[in-house]
């Protein structure tokens, strides 16, 4: 018997009194978080979810969200954390696909939660504030239910899926990768160690906790060695500087976009962040340009790590400052393997020409999709999961991500892909936000084009910006067409959401 919620048991014992979570407006210590979700998990069993049910989480990064996560896994139930941004058409989709037995959700979002459970047909709903638009729900504060000291956990196989994590649809109709409770342990436990994540860590967290960059390398992490998180509720890069000042923040875990959001931010220097240790970045390819700036600024190295929803959430990583390589996503995590295979399905050797494929297979794969067995048959081969990302990997086993399969383009049977194009705009001193994407072309099958957001404060001309490429890129590569926008479109996670930029 397994259950993961064991990393809130081991540690409210060790640390009764430590604060898992502080915030603007106080703090909870590990023990006041044991018993809150040992209640939550005696007052879902109170309205009949059973070990197995699933139960749906839709809130941002608050301490309820601690309550209601472990407080599930306690029951023996499935979390379905869900994107706090979906309208409610989305939302039923994955309560509908993930037949989901209840829904915690929050005032800020009452109407839309309200109308996807009922489309859904999800019976119980339980709101945490009051709901801004007046809508009727049950306070989340009737589901906890009186219950003894250390209610036992339900009894869990290892292999039992603890949560189900819906992608977040850059690329596509959501998928819920079925994420087990050994996984999410294993998932925290080996980086944590193999990054040093200390008790006395504070960690920043405002990647959303309802991602699995979040829900794994955050929450997880800190909850398994005694860490505390300081919860920012929506991401805000003064808001983040503000709590990195208050809290005595030493670990920042972040998206590409915030490191630019926090490099941009144009009160920076009144920030004392001299707490910081160390930082992370995953989920996106970090433009060199920001990663290089951002060291420079804060006087911490970033630790690149690479991952997916489906490894739950880190595939590769770079362990410190004595064992990374500039620009590369690292190594694979300790007991778990990493290849590069061309489209046969052959093994590539070590080297920057054999760009193929990333495939991986270990403790932190997914058990497959949701209810999607072809989709699940698709993803792997052998036991290994296809990553549909491209990279390479160097002679000492470092790997490095070229781009996403899907987001390659073919231009007039050139490959370009959108990421070195990229590279080259961010190194420009006015962009602060590019996305690259194919477009449609007669004769060429695909063109080059690139969308851009400019820094505050500064203006280029769209086709100085097209000049700028061409003056640094091979012909084929560069983008005939720049479009400036007033910002890019991005996801509940924060990244640039490329499919949602026109393309024309
Ligand atoms: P969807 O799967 O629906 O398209 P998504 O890609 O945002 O949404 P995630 O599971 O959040 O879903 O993201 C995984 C992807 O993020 C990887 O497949 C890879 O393309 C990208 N990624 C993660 N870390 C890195 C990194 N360090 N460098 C480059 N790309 C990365």
């Amino acid at each position: 018997m397994f259950n993961v919620a064991v990393i809130l048991r081991e540690s409210a014992k060790a640390w009764p009194d430590k604060p898992v979570a502080v915030h603007s407006a106080g703090r909870m210590t590990y023990a006041e978080l044991d018993a809150l979700s040992d209640a939550l998990a005696e007052g879902l069993v109170g309205i009949g979810i059973r070990p197995g049910d699933t139960v749906a989480l839709q809130l941002p990064n608050i301490p309820q969200f601690l309550v209601a996560y472990f407080g599930i896994l306690k029951a023996g139930a499935v979390v379905v954390p869900m994107n706090v941004l979906l309208k409610a058409r989305e939302a039923a989709y994955c309560l509908a696909t993930s037949g989901s037995r209840a829904l915690i959700t929050w005032g800020g979002m009452a109407d839309e939660a309200g109308k996807a459970a009922a489309e859904a047909g999800v019976p119980d709903v339980f709101v945490v504030g009051t709901p801004e638009d007046g809508t009727v729900m049950t306070p989340f504060a009737e589901l906890l239910a009186p219950t003894g000291p250390s209610r036992p956990l339900a009894a869990r196989e290892p292999v039992d899926t603890a949560v189900v994590v819906f992608t977040s649809g850059t690329t596509g109709r959501p998928k819920g990768a079925e994420l087990t409770h050994f996984q999410l342990y294993m998932n925290a436990d080996v980086p944590g160690r193999l990054f040093d994540v200390r008790p006395d860590d504070v960690v920043l967290a405002a990647l959303p906790l309802f991602h699995i960059f979040g829900l794994s390398s955050v929450l997880d992490v800190c909850v398994r060695f005694g860490c505390t998180m300081s919860l920012v509720p929506r991401f805000d890069a003064g808001v983040a500087l503000e709590a990195i000042q208050r809290d005595g923040v030493t670990i920042f875990d972040g998206v590409p976009t915030m490191f630019i959001a926090l490099l941009d931010h144009p009160d920076l220097d009144r920030f004392d962040t001299s707490s910081l240790r160390v930082a992370v970045s995953g989920g996106a390819a970090i433009p060199a340009h920001v990663l290089d700036a951002f060291e420079a600024r804060f006087g911490v190295a970033i630790l690149e790590g690479y991952g997916l929803t489906e490894t739950a959430a880190t595939a590769t990583f770079n362990t410190g400052v004595d064992d990374r390589r500039a620009y590369s996503v690292g190594r694979p995590i300790w007991g778990t393997d990493t290849e590069i295979r061309d489209d046969r399905g052959n093994r590539l050797p070590p080297g920057r020409d054999h760009v193929g494929e990333l495939v991986t297979r270990g403790f932190h794969v997914m058990k497959g999709y949701l209810n999607q067995p072809e989709a699940t048959a698709e993803a792997f081969t052998d036991g290994w999961f296809h990553t549909g990302d491209l990279g390479y990997v160097d002679e000492d086993g470092f790997f490095f991500i070229v781009d996403r399969k899907t987001d390659l383009i073919i231009r007039g049977g050139y490959n370009v892909y959108p990421r070195e194009v990229e590279e080259v705009l961010y190194s420009h001193p006015a962009v602060a936000q590019a996305a690259v994407v194919g477009i449609p072309h007669v004769r060429l099958g695909e063109e080059v084009k690139a969308f851009v957001a400019l820094k505050p404060g500064e203006s280029v001309a769209a086709e100085d910006l097209v000049a700028y490429c061409r003056d640094r890129m091979a012909a084929y590569k560069y983008p005939r067409t720049v479009e400036i926008r007033d910002g890019l479109p991005v996801t509940g996670a924060g990244k640039i959401a490329k499919l949602r930029l026109e393309r024309t």
